[in-house]
């Protein structure tokens, strides 16, 4: 019988940790990217890249560097340029860049038989390849959310995607919509160049410092996860202690607890704040030329709007039943596995706090172990996933119902629920009725 061949699309993180993983099972796989060169959106020059020139890290090096390659160098929270050489060097170390096609990218994925028939488009002309499955790493933030507005805004108006430099703002008016980590970089880069700096916002936030007793704030109680009330109850007054409380500065009071959205890491936004550099503004009301109307009646001029309003998920090369898309996001066993197991899997369709390429290495491992199991044990592993709850990703939190928080997990019990997963699919098929203790956890919502 003929080698079972697999694709990978996208050489990002999440491709790289789904190349290794195959590569060390012994598991055939092509691999297909859009781009010139690995490394995902860290390449900036990388045309669906969202990075800018002013990005480093926000997870720090220790909690976010693959296991078995740790990066060279002692900076904490490393820029995108060491990140760009680091996901290069990684490919170059395990042969991993010569098993991708570059300048090539995957337009169609069509079932066939068994298998998929995968069409690209590369440079010198159109391709079409079969495969036993496909891994899709194509990214989850690459694909712009842009919300509607009631009325017209005239002037300058662009989604963060589009940001690269500050000198894009020199001289500019510019109202920021949104403070999510990238709206909160953007606007201290802001500050700097621009004219002025307004910030709109809904709902409050938390805003975590880089530094925590003298360490990078991720790398404090690590590997000993704290139940999530208490942990909320302890960082909470460690957050009020640190930083005191984001109203002063005009922020909204939170309506949510700690945790239950993801985080700000980043505090100088409200040094600028302090040094009244910017202002927070309340939720849009209407644009009406270049006049934005806010919802608590004020109004004021700008040149440039940037929204810094997420990203949405999109897998435009195949049909949304194959991954059992039914709500904001696909529906998958582990964020990984349709339930039909069709022969696809997803990498990197996760939101977390710090679950790092680690994380998504593990999630390419458990790829790996479930497509190197004898059928007997995949088909266990199947029959588990229809007739089972699934377990819980939430660790005990209450995520806000948003889009961006519907593929969102908690890393601790994310890698805990993945790393049983490939343990299971690796266990002995003669021990594993008897060893395997069905979940009592409930499913996810
Ligand atoms: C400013 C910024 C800061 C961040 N900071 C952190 C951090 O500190 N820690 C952290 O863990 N994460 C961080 N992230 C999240 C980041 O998404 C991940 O680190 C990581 O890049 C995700 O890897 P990925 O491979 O899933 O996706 P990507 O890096 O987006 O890579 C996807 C790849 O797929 C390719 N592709 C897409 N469509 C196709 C197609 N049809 N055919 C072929 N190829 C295709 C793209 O060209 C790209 O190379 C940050 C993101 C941003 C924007």
């Amino acid at each position: 019988m003929d080698q079972q061949r697999y694709a990978i699309i996208g050489a990002g993180p999440s491709g790289l940790s789904a190349a290794r993983a195959l590569q060390k099972a012994g598991i055939a796989f092509d691999g297909y990217e859009a781009g010139a060169g690995v490394g995902g959106l860290w390449d900036i020059d990388n045309p669906r890249s969202t990075m800018y020139e002013s990005a480093h890290l926000i997870s720090s090096r220790t909690t976010t560097e693959f296991a078995e390659f740790p990066m060279d160098s002692t900076a904490d929270y490393p820029s995108h340029k060491t990140l760009i050489r680091y996901f290069r060097d990684f490919a170059d170390r395990f042969g991993i860049t010569e098993r991708f096609r570059f300048d090539t990218k995957v337009t169609s994925l069509e079932p066939v038989g068994e298998g998929w028939m995968l069409r690209a488009t590369a440079r010198d002309g159109d391709l079409a390849q079969r495969y036993d499955g496909v891994i899709l790493a194509n990214g989850t933030l690459a694909e712009p959310n842009v919300p509607t507005f009631r009325g017209e805004f005239t002037g300058e108006l662009m989604h963060t995607s589009a940001y690269k430099s500050a000198t894009q703002l020199t001289g500019k008016r510019v109202l920021i919509i949104g403070a999510g980590n990238s709206g909160c970089d953007i606007a201290v880069d802001a500050v700097h160049h621009a004219a002025s700096v307004d910030m709109s916002v809904r709902r409050g936030y938390y805003f975590v410092p880089r530094y925590l007793f003298g360490k990078p704030s991720d790398t404090l109680n690590q590997g000993k996860p704290l139940p999530a009330r208490i942990k909320q109850f302890v960082d909470k007054r460690v957050l009020q202690a640190f930083t005191g409380d984001p109203v002063r500065f005009g922020f909204p009071k939170p309506d949510y607890k700690l945790y239950e959205s993801h985080p700000i890491v980043n505090t100088l936004i409200l040094n600028h704040l302090g040094q009244g550099d910017l202002q927070i503004r309340p939720d849009i009301d209407r644009f009406d030329g270049k006049t934005v109307h806010f919802r608590d009646g004020s109004s004021a001029e700008y040149d440039t709007i940037l929204l810094a309003t997420g990203y949405t998920l999109d897998y435009p090369f195949v049909a949304r039943d194959q991954l059992n898309w039914t709500g904001w996001s696909p529906k998958l066993f582990l964020n990984v596995f349709p339930p039909s197991f069709n022969g696809l899997y997803v990498m990197g369709m996760i939101e977390a706090s710090g679950i790092g390429w680690q994380g998504r290495y593990e999630q390419a491992d458990l790829i790996a172990s479930y497509l190197s199991a004898p059928p007997v044990q995949q088909a266990a592993f199947r029959r588990r996933v229809a007739d089972e709850p699934w377990p819980n990703l939430t660790g005990g939190y209450k995520y806000l119902g948003l889009e961006r928080m519907s593929y969102y997990v908690n890393k601790d019990a994310y890698r805990a629920a993945v790393k049983d997963a490939a343990a299971e699919l690796r266990r002995d098929p003669s021990a594993s009725s008897a060893s395997h203790k069905p979940s009592k956890k409930k499913a996810r919502a």
